[in-house]
């Protein structure tokens, strides 16, 4: 019955979403740990909330022409998906990426519906991006592009509507160029993008917020296993935003962060990661990670960047892109010794991998889950943009924290509840999905 249910909405959703196939992996995990609620809750199936929720209330799709440096005129394709309303305004990153195309927005904007659920603010999902790679471009091209592209997305935001923020490919200097872009055009100086500069209405504490939220939320996974990261070897994919916050954290709580990597390849530093060169390379040259070894002798550097997983660690933190760890990784993980896996990324492990790691008794922090300090704390953004005040570094990564923490008692609570103990991803799902459930049922069908 249960499995018939998991069935029939995934037979719609391929039908009507051919070929995008992450959007598909994305629905099916979230149908099968919901099914339950479903079975037990009959007003969630008569109001057809996942039948509603797989299909997103608006999906904009534009063209983007902008001038290189040459002179040619490029052409790329824009995008935002607005999924649900049901808690708050749409809210969901945008992604700058050459692989990006209708199917990973929708996998995006379909996983932010229930992420930002529980991080218990008010907002809703939405996700959005380019397939343009702002790697190799310099600052003018990526200025044109920006202005082009708000050029269309301007007339679909707004600080009550729907606010972007970064996510692959975008961060500080994007967020700037597309909103000076959105004041021109409106006259308006107003709160529609997050991760925006500290002079301009910016958040202290959102660049380092999805790293940080993710080493909390490892955290409570680590006491539950009676330890914490003490001594502890770590090895995260990525050297990007996410990334780099997470190995900050990491270290400040005492771990040895042996290992970073890029789409190019990846370094081991057995002595630990010197992020100081890291933040040199990525923040300030935009140069790659194979850099590293030219200021420290003692790191290698390995060309692909899919084998990072076979250097033995503790804690595992994929902080790259989606399905980045498969099976096989997974079991040479888990061969290594590995005791904990936390997402910073979204989707970086494939469903088998999941199943291998849950099968082990690994710890398992689901990215929903456990990136969403990210998102959060840009609801903290708009909180303080509403008010017209900032906060101080200390309050807001206080508040990240409470957050991190509720993020983790809801998912177990849930889990629990529904007789999965111990099943953070079904926790998070479940959790995220009942409230969006009961808003939607409270508003009617609209
Ligand atoms: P950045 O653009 O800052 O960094 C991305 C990193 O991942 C880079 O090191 C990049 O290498 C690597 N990477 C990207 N695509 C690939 C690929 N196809 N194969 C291998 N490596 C790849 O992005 P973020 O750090 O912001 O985002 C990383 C992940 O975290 C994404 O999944 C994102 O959705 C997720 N996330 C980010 C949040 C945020 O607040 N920034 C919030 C929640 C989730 P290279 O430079 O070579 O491309």
């Amino acid at each position: 019955m249960a499995t018939q249910f998991v069935e029939s909405i995934m037979e719609q959703v391929v039908a009507r979403n051919p070929v995008e196939k992450e959007f598909h992996q994305a629905v099916q995990e979230v149908a099968e740990s919901v099914q339950d609620v479903i079975d037990k809750n009959p007003q969630y199936a008569k109001a057809k909330i996942l039948e509603r929720l797989v299909e997103p209330e608006r999906q904009i799709m534009f063209r983007v022409p902008w001038v290189d440096d040459k002179g040619n005129v490029q052409v790329n394709r824009g995008f935002r998906v607005e999924f649900s309303s049901a808690i708050g305004p749409y809210k969901g990153g945008l992604r700058f990426h050459p692989s990006v195309y209708l199917g990973i927005i929708k996998f995006l904007g379909f996983e932010q519906i229930f992420k930002n659920a529980l991080t218990t603010t008010p907002i809703g999902g939405g996700k959005g991006g380019s397939d343009f790679d702002p790697k190799g471009k310099s600052d003018t091209e990526v200025m044109s592009f920006c202005q082009s592209f708000m050029s269309e997305l301007f007339r679909h935001i707004g600080p009550d509507t729907d606010v972007p923020a970064g996510d692959i490919g975008v961060g500080g200097r994007e967020i700037g160029f597309m909103f000076g872009q959105y004041k021109k055009l409106t006259n308006t100086f107003a709160g529609i993008l997050t991760g925006k500069g500290l002079d301009w209405g910016g958040s202290l504490v959102r660049t380092e917020a999805t790293g940080y939220g993710l080493v909390y939320f490892v955290t409570r996974m680590l006491q539950d296993l009676g330890t914490d990261w003490k001594g502890k070897t770590v090895v995260s994919s990525g050297s990007g935003n996410v990334a780099i916050y997470a190995t900050q954290k990491a270290q400040e709580l005492g771990a040895n962060v042996v290992a970073l990597s890029d789409s190019g390849g990846y370094i081991v530093d057995p002595d630990g990661i010197k992020l100081d060169t890291v933040k040199r390379i990525k923040e300030v040259e935009r140069g790659r990670i194979k850099e590293y070894v030219d200021a420290h002798p003692g790191a290698e550097y390995h060309e692909g960047c899919s084998d990072i997983w076979t250097v033995p660690c503790d804690i595992a933190l994929p902080n790259a892109t989606q399905n980045e760890i498969d099976k096989a990784s997974a079991e040479i993980l888990v061969k290594n010794g590995v005791k904990a896996v936390g997402e910073g990324a979204n989707m970086p492990s494939t469903p088998e991998a999941v199943e291998v790691f849950q099968g082990s008794g690994v710890s398992f922090g689901p990215a929903k889950a456990a990136n969403a300090g990210g998102v959060a704390t840009s609801a903290l953004e708009m909180c303080q943009n509403s008010m017209r005040l900032n906060w101080t570094f200390e309050e807001v990564d206080n508040r990240l924290k409470m957050i991190m923490d509720a993020i983790y008692d809801q998912s177990v609570a849930a889990a629990e509840a529904y007789g999965k103990k111990g099943n953070l991803v079904a926790g998070a799902n479940i959790a995220g999905f009942v409230k969006v459930a009961d808003s939607m049922i409270a508003q009617g069908v609209v």
